[in-house]
């Protein structure tokens, strides 16, 4: 109790550590549950400071307390789970600091359904957000590098950062941003903390720069590690500590405000949804559809559709429109299912293409259309925005519906975001179906995801009650894993390491590279203060020791 009541002094927000609250942040999305000490919720760059510097008075004295930041908690990776103390943004450090018409400043804490709404009345847009867009927070997104459905066209979170605020461990808040020609050199030469840290990271990415470069994972979206790639550009002159904190999920300091790039949004989108009656043709369909440059190819299969049906009044609540005339609008897709039974279509995917001019637009969609038509499936262009609403909330909330639905099954991510390059598809997703097969009804799971990165989340939905299934689940684990990285790819394309891919790191990356990692972590934070266990210094048996009880 002394140290809630010292640590609730030190700062003007509350820190509280009722049990209701403690099982609240005992959880996030993902298949781990770790119950914390304390929750503060700091109001202001300032609280962040003083309990950085607590936790800094307390190691010293030997007494060590981490701190865990956390925003909307919807993490699929354990990532903001801690035994210490988790730092909660979204209750007070919410606002937008600054808004023009290219870029956003704004506080970690704000969700991300509230920043849309001040975008869209200004015809702006941030094109990164994740399917979670109406659960989670500017905190995650930035810490997560999340991507989404705009990804294959506008890139990841990384590509839309354009500076942070960040409380590092020296317990002062730091402006960080991309650096280049003298203004590099003059922070080079800071006889500071800030200086030595670029000096030391400086160091590091220049001396180790071709085996950094040759880690760079080859897939078009990668959330793993410690962006080291990114760093230093020798061609440009720049270098860019943001790509370090951005997908870091708070291992090297607690971020206080995010400066986002934004895009000017486009009036007009269509969208032509694809029935596939088998996975077989699925990749052909996509590099199809990909060449003739889509703004989003997204997919979900029978079961997921199979569960929209099944949850159909929680899916019209979620549309948020007129409830009889969007209950109507699936007629199309009960009569398919009627005729072909429930594993038609086996696959669903969509791809839309959007811009300014109707005409040209439907030019487009024209081209694309024409492109899938010589494949055997069944195909529609939708041009209203509600009905493709239909199609989107189905896409982006099944993960959700699977997790607050399923009696006695948990829907539980530990394969929820492999990806490989997408010429590999049509080889790699029958073998992870394999695997997932074999198991039966202990395994069974819905594919959603993004083909046109290669992109794929796995849920599968588990009895974690049953000891079997329980030992079961790290087998999976790294038995997909290591698929995944046989074919050159990532084991979390935007989720992140968290808890359930740390400690896998190593089949990714060599030990030359998990050692730079290690670095970069105690340049930044040499007592572990900062959400220790994530991104480096993990074990399988710590983690799976936490796995969920149901
Ligand atoms: C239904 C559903 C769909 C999803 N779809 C996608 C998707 O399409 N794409 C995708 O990328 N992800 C997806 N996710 C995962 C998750 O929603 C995203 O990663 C999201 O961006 C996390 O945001 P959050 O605010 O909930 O973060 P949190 O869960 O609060 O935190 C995420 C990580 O960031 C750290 N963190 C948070 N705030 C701070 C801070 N201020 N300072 C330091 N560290 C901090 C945490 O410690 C943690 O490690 C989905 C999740 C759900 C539940």
């Amino acid at each position: 109790m002394f140290l809630i009541d010292d640590l609730a002094k030190t700062i003007s927000g509350e820190v509280v550590a009722d049990d209701a609250t403690l099982a609240e942040y005992s959880a996030d999305y993902s298949l781990f549950e770790i119950r914390p000490l304390a929750v503060a919720f700091p109001k202001s760059a300032d609280d962040v400071k003083a309990l950085v510097r607590f936790a800094n008075g307390r190691m010293s004295r030997g007494e060590p307390i981490s701190l865990t930041g956390r925003s909307a908690g919807t993490d699929m990776s354990g990532g903001p789970l801690t035994e210490s103390v988790v730092v909660s943004f979204t209750r007070y450090m919410n606002q937008v600091l600054e808004l023009t018409g290219d870029h956003v400043v704004v506080e970690p804490g704000m969700y991300f359904r509230d920043l849309e709404k001040v975008l869209t009345e200004r015809n702006l847009l941030y094109p990164s957000y994740p399917a979670s867009k109406d659960l989670c927070a500017i905190g995650g997104m930035v810490n997560n590098n999340s991507g989404g459905e705009k990804t294959l066209a506008y890139g990841q979170t990384k590509d839309y950062v354009r500076g942070v605020r960040v409380v590092l461990a020296d317990g002062e808040e730091h402006s960080i941003e991309p650096l280049s020609g003298s203004a590099l050199q003059a922070k080079l030469a800071e006889q500071n903390y800030e200086g030595d840290i670029y000096r030391r990271v400086h160091a590091l990415v220049t001396e180790n720069y071709d085996a950094i470069q040759k880690a760079r994972p080859k897939v078009s979206k990668n959330s793993t590690g410690y962006f080291l790639w990114d760093v230093w550009d020798p061609k440009t002159g720049i270098f860019d500590l943001t790509k370090l904190i951005v997908g870091s999920q708070g291992t090297l300091g607690l971020l206080t405000a995010a400066d986002l790039r934004l895009v000017p949004a486009k009036k007009y989108s269509r969208l032509l949804v694809i029935f596939a009656s088998s996975l077989k043709p699925v990749p052909e369909i996509v590099e199809a559809a990909l060449a003739c440059r889509p703004e989003s190819i997204e997919s979900y299969d029978d079961r997921t559709l199979g569960l929209a049906f099944r949850f159909l009044p929680q899916m019209l609540w979620m549309m948020k429109g007129n409830l009889i005339r969007l209950g109507f609008s699936f007629l199309p897709e009960v009569w398919m299912f009627i005729r072909g039974g429930f594993r038609y279509p086996k696959m669903v995917l969509l791809v839309s293409v959007s811009g300014n001019d109707e005409h040209e637009l439907d030019l487009r969609m024209n081209e694309v259309h024409r492109a899938i038509m010589k494949f055997p499936v069944v195909s529609r262009v939708v041009r209203s925005a509600e009905e493709a609403e239909k199609y989107w909330t189905i896409r982006r909330q099944s993960f959700k519906l699977l997790h607050s639905n399923v009696r006695g099954k948990y829907a539980a991510p530990f394969v929820d975001d492999i990806i490989v390059d997408p010429k590999h598809v049509s080889e790699f997703l029958p073998k992870v179906n394999a695997v997932l097969d074999l198991y039966g009804k202990k395994f069974i799971y819905t594919i959603a995801g993004h083909p046109g990165n290669g992109n794929f989340h796995i849920i599968p939905l588990v009895d974690l009650k049953d000891p079997e299934t329980r030992k079961l689940i790290p087998e999976v684990t790294e038995e997909i894993y290591k698929l995944t990285v046989e074919y050159g790819g990532s084991i979390s394309g935007e989720h992140n390491d968290g808890l359930i891919r740390t400690p896998y790191l190593g089949l990714m990356y060599s030990p030359e590279i998990l050692k730079l990692f290690a670095e970069v972590k105690k340049i930044f934070d040499p007592e572990n203060i900062f959400n220790p266990g994530k991104k480096v210094g993990a074990t399988k048996e710590y983690a799976f020791a936490h796995m969920r009880k149901s």
